[in-house]
């Protein structure tokens, strides 16, 4: 049955793909033997994992061995993984089924998905209007309903904007609950993969999968197992609203929140105003700490080590540059160029040094408030998707559309986009953020979300 449900998917993504644009690459006779498999296991008894037969679509900067890793890059176009990241060799052992690899913004950077190398994805709620990004092929296959989850990676909110641009749901886990081993990293300190889904219930379902401890990743230390995070919590977690989320948003945004908070106040959650200043901050240090890691990270693409180009290098230094000049989008050199500018030696201090000491401060800050309170909501992002093709003159209006995500990233805590209520086509998405390993608080106000937006 899974055989016969697999292929029903497939033939569905070749009918409507074209359309949207989610996958990069479709994994057809792969997806089908792993179907196949399970069917067998099934028939002669044999224990299935936890995600059997869940159709899942991975973000293309995470390794699949002897598969396409592009990034979304022409950089990375013919590269070939040569080994499975640490997220699939679990998925494979719950015998997820992997269908295809998802479409991105090059090497993760953007916010609509049209800064993808190859093709924009659009969004199933309206092909004119953009998925978000960086993951927007990943939430446009779950939307579309080419996959049940997907991965996506989420270093600003690459996550949860596609997630809420979508109208599902989506979170990134604490820093350090999922292993990034064979992810390609953009920002070391802020990146982490975590799943997209239609509810919390299969978002939290994939993340107890791929949670853990992995040797191959120093920063994973929590794991379902120890006890350091437990994804269930029973009971109603204490909420702050920052006044800081609601400034700027786009009013229908707004409205559709305040209705959420007053049914969450009128089923007994108590619901606390607070503020956290440094917010109105965020921007420029995430912008800043992207930039610096992000220029050393691609330091190793130089067109020798990964991917075949097709030429010989005779004097290396020009012929690399110019390798790099062709093959990497504007947006990719434009943070290269000013990451290489604010780590050298004369600007350091100035720049890299104040912006780690300014995160230092909005993390506090944040962790203040949620060592008082449980979690803390908002909405995900304070404008509704825009046309494709809008906001692609100014790289400024971009970077700002990342407002409300970028927090949660610089405090390395777990944060949510979940949808609630309708505006035209579109689903506003609310986020829940808790404290580092505070899963189980954000899963459990998720779903109240969710059981309220059906009311
Ligand atoms: N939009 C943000 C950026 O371009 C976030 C990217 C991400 O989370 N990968 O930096």
């Amino acid at each position: 049955m899974h055989h016969e449900r697999i292929a029903r998917l497939l033939e569905k993504i070749r009918r409507e793909d074209g359309r949207i644009g989610a996958f990069i690459e479709v994994y057809e006779k792969e997806a089908l033997a792993k179907a196949q498999e399970l069917d067998r296991k099934a028939k002669e008894g044999k224990p299935l994992g936890r995600l059997a037969g869940k159709a899942i679509a991975i973000k293309n900067i995470i390794a699949a061995r002897g598969k396409r890793l592009t990034a979304g890059s022409k950089m990375l176009e013919n590269y070939i993984a040569p080994y499975d990241a640490a997220v699939v060799e679990r998925i494979n052992a719950e015998d997820g089924i992997i269908i295809g690899s998802a479409n991105m913004d090059e090497f993760a950077c953007g916010s609509d998905n049209t800064h993808s190398a190859y093709f924009a994805t659009r969004n199933p709620l309206d092909p004119e209007y953009v998925p978000g990004g960086s993951s927007g092929g990943s939430a446009a296959a779950v939307a579309a309903g080419f996959a049940d989850i997907a991965l996506g990676s989420d270093t600003g909110g690459s996550i949860r904007c596609p997630a809420s641009f979508c109208g599902i749901t989506g979170i990134k886990p604490t820093y350090g609950l999922v292993s990034r081993y064979g992810l390609s990293d953009m920002a070391m300190s802020l990146d982490q993969i975590g799943p997209l889904a239609n509810s919390a219930k299969d978002a939290k379902l994939m993340l107890s999968a791929i949670a853990g401890r992995d040797a191959r990743d120093q920063a994973t230390g929590g794991t379902p197992e120890n006890g350091k995070v437990a994804l269930d919590f029973s009971g109603k977690p204490t909420i702050a609203v920052a006044k800081e989320f609601l400034e700027g948003c786009d009013e229908r945004i707004a409205k559709e929140f305040h209705r959420l908070s007053d049914s969450l106040g009128a089923e007994g959650y108590q619901i606390s105003e607070v503020s956290i200043p440094s917010l109105k901050h965020a921007i420029p240090i995430y912008y800043l700490t992207v930039f610096a890691e992000f220029s050393s990270a691609m330091q190793k693409f130089d067109g020798l080590r990964y991917g075949k180009t097709g030429r010989e290098l005779e004097n290396l230094t020009e012929d690399v540059g110019e390798l790099r000049g062709s093959k990497l989008g504007l947006e990719v050199k434009r943070r290269i160029l000013l990451g290489t500018f604010i780590t050298t030696k004369e600007y350091h201090d100035a720049w890299y040094g104040k912006t780690l000491s300014a995160r230092a401060v909005i993390k506090r800050d944040i962790e203040a408030v949620l060592g008082k309170y449980g979690v803390l909501l908002g909405p995900t992002m304070s404008t509704l998707p825009w046309k494709i093709g809008q906001k692609m003159e100014n790289p400024l209006e971009m970077y700002l559309a990342d407002i409300l995500t970028v927090p949660a990233n610089l405090a390395g805590i777990p944060a949510a986009s979940v949808p609630f209520g309708k505006i035209g086509k579109f689903r506003p998405g609310m986020q829940v953020l808790g404290s580092r390993y505070g899963e189980g608080k954000v899963f459990a106000l998720m779903e109240e979300i969710e059981r309220l937006d059906r009311k």
